[in-house]
C-alpha cells in the first residue's frame, strides 16, 4: 500500500497546489489529502507563535499529528515573505501583516504602503517555504527553500494567484505570480522548490 499524506492546512489555495505539485513529481504511490477530509472537524487550529518558518511549521504539523489516522503521514507548510527594505518583514507574520485577522487584500494594500516611495532597485523579496513531515512512527523532517524576486509597485489582477501573488515579481520575470500559469509558478517558488525535496525524500523512503 502507497502513503498518505494528510496536509496540515485548511487553505484552499495550498492544498490544490500540493496536489499539483505531487502530479507533477508523479509520486505513484503517495496520496495527499486535504486534513478536513481525513479529520472530523478539519485541521486544529494552532498558534503559531514560533519565531521561524521552520518552528511554525513544526507546530502545526504536530498538533495533526495528534488527530491524523495513526498509518498516515502528515505534511505542514508554513511559509511567508522577507522584504530586504523592510528589514526582513513580515517574514513568520505574513499572514498577520495587516492585524490577526486581515484579508489578502489589507496585507497586501499595507506592504504596498509600506514600501511607497522605495526605488525599483530596493525592492528585493523572497518568499520562504518551511515544510515539516511526521511519519507514522515519528520520525520528523524539514525541507525548506525561497524563491528571490521583487514587490511591484501596484497590485497585478487577481488572476491565478492567492495571497501576496498580485505583488511579488519573480527574479527573471516581468509578471507577477497572479499573472503567471501555476506550472510556471510552481516551477519556481518557494514551495515547488521545497517539494521537490520533499518528493525526493518521500520516493526513495519505505512506507
Ligand atoms: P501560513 O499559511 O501561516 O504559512 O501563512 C503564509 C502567508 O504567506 C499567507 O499570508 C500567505 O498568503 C502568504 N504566502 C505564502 N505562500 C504564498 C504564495 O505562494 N503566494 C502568495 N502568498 C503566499
Amino acid at each position: 500500500m502507497g502513503k498518505i499524506v494528510v496536509i496540515a492546512s485548511g487553505n484552499a489555495h495550498k492544498v490544490e497546489e500540493f496536489n499539483r505539485l505531487a502530479c507533477a513529481a508523479n509520486l505513484r504511490d503517495t496520496s495527499f489529502v486535504a486534513a478536513r477530509e481525513m479529520v472530523a472537524g478539519g485541521m486544529p487550529e494552532v498558534e503559531e507563535n514560533a519565531d521561524s518558518f521552520v518552528g511554525n511549521a513544526r507546530l502545526k504539523a504536530a498538533a495533526l499529528r495528534k488527530v491524523a489516522p495513526r498509518e498516515a503521514w502528515v505534511l505542514a507548510d508554513d511559509s511567508g515573505l522577507c522584504v530586504d527594505a523592510l528589514g526582513g518583514a513580515p517574514g513568520v507574520k505574513t499572514a498577520r501583516y495587516a492585524g490577526e485577522n486581515s484579508t489578502a487584500a489589507e496585507n497586501r494594500a499595507k506592504l504596498l504602503a509600506a514600501l511607497a516611495g522605495v526605488p525599483a532597485t530596493k525592492r528585493g523579496a523572497r518568499f520562504v517555504c518551511a515544510l515539516f513531515l511526521i511519519s507514522p512512527d515519528n520520525n520528523e523532517q524539514s525541507f525548506s527553500a525561497t524563491c528571490e524576486g521583487e514587490i511591484a509597485d501596484h497590485e497585478s489582477d487577481a488572476g491565478f494567484g492567492f495571497g501576496y501573488d498580485p505583488i511579488f515579481v519573480p527574479r527573471g520575470f516581468s509578471k507577477t505570480f497572479a499573472e503567471l500559469p501555476g506550472e510556471i509558478k510552481d516551477a519556481l517558488s518557494h514551495r515547488g522548490n521545497a517539494f521537490a525535496k520533499l518528493a525526493k525524500f518521500l520516493a526513495t523512503t519505505g512506507n
